[in-house]
């Protein structure tokens, strides 16, 4: 059954995410407001948005405090990439604690429900595999990564004292890296570079030994999960969101040179601060509450993943080629 359209907030709209929710969210029927500050944003990923009159966009920094009338607010406003969120840290905590609190009093005046796009950075370097909800996590508050994950932590952290001292209705998400079309070229995270480098037989840049482990998520299958954890009538505690399926970073890059048909040899780079050694969801939680699994297999979305860059490869050619 369609449910009733509803005002919708999504922050951080014009990023990857943010913008296959906005159009999840269209096609559901609802009015969204997108708002973004382009930082790593782009409203070429919104412009086809445009065609539905429910949509609107409005440029504005999360830091500063906003106005709107809205029945709920997703908040997915920063930056996701180690590269790009440590290019301005202070900012990036900014983005996660103002950011965060505008929004939460945003919720608290207009009475509406708000979804926290948390992440798995919480659990920092696990020392516990695979990571269950329970876990508080093993962050180096001093680190490079800290920005985000100390950031992602205390927006958790208001989350549930909105929840507690004035009944905000929260939803939190613990994401775990996600992938498919839409990222940017040069968003700097593994699967984006690794297809890149491999399309155009450069060397694939392997940080570390590649033993390291991720557990990757085709986005449609995080957007289903997100969407059901919004709907869930008593999803106040963080949720899991993630594919199990874990792979060490050299059998990704093994399996992009496969998928691609590349020539491109594999060069060992250092492994950056505090890069986490294990990473892998336990996702019985989201089973049980939401019924949720992700369906997406690692191959069946790189290829998807893959046919979506190609395309942005060439046309990025034929756009140099004219300029
Ligand atoms: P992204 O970088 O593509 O998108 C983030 C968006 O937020 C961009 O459009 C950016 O311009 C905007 N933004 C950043 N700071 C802002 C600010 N202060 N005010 C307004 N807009 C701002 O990243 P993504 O992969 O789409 O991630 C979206 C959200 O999901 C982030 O909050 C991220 O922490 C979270 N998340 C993502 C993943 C993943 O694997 N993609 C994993 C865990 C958590
Ligand atoms: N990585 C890599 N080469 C790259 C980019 C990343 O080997 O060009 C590694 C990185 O060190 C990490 C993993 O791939 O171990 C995932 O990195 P990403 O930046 O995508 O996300 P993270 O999970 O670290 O936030």
């Amino acid at each position: 059954m369609k449910s009733a359209s509803k005002k919708i907030l999504v922050t951080g709209g014009a990023g990857f995410l943010g913008a296959h929710l906005c159009r999840a969210l269209l096609t559901q029927g609802h009015e969204v407001r997108c708002v973004d500050n382009l930082f790593t944003g782009s409203l070429s990923r919104v412009e086809d948005f445009f065609a539905f009159k429910t949509f609107s966009f409005l440029q504005h920094d999360i830091t500063h405090p906003l106005e709107a009338s809205v029945d709920q607010i997703f908040n997915l406003a920063c930056p996701a990439s180690p590269v790009q969120y440590q290019k301005d840290p202070v900012h990036t905590i900014k983005t996660n604690v103002l950011g965060t609190l505008n929004l939460l009093d945003l919720a608290r005046r207009t009475s509406s429900q708000i979804f926290q796009a948390s992440t798995s950075e919480i659990y920092g370097d696990p020392q516990v595999h695979p990571q269950k909800e329970d876990y508080y996590g093993y962050v180096n508050p001093l680190g490079r990564r800290a920005c985000y994950d100390e950031g992602k932590r205390v927006a958790e952290t208001l989350f549930m004292e909105y929840h507690r001292l004035y009944g905000v209705p929260i939803r939190i998400a613990r994401i775990f890296n996600t992938y498919g079309p839409h990222m940017h070229l040069h968003d700097g995270r593994v699967i984006s570079n690794f297809i890149v480098q491999a399309l155009k037989n450069a060397p694939l840049t392997l940080y570390g030994d590649g033993t390291q482990t991720r557990a990757f998520c085709y986005v449609e299958d995080l957007i289903a999960g997100i969407l059901l954890l919004m709907e869930h009538p008593a999803g106040v505690m963080p949720v899991n969101l993630g594919n199990p399926e874990e792979v060490t970073i050299q059998a990704l890059a093994e399996l992009i040179l496969d998928l691609t048909g590349s020539s491109s040899p594999i060069v060992h780079h250092p492994l950056p601060e505090d890069d986490p050694h294990l990473r892998c969801p336990d996702i019985s939680y989201a089973k049980k509450l939401l019924g949720w699994t992700p369906t997406t297999t690692l191959k069946v979305g790189l290829l998807k993943t893959i046919e979506y860059f190609e395309k942005s490869l060439s046309l990025a050619e034929v756009s140099a080629t004219l300029s």
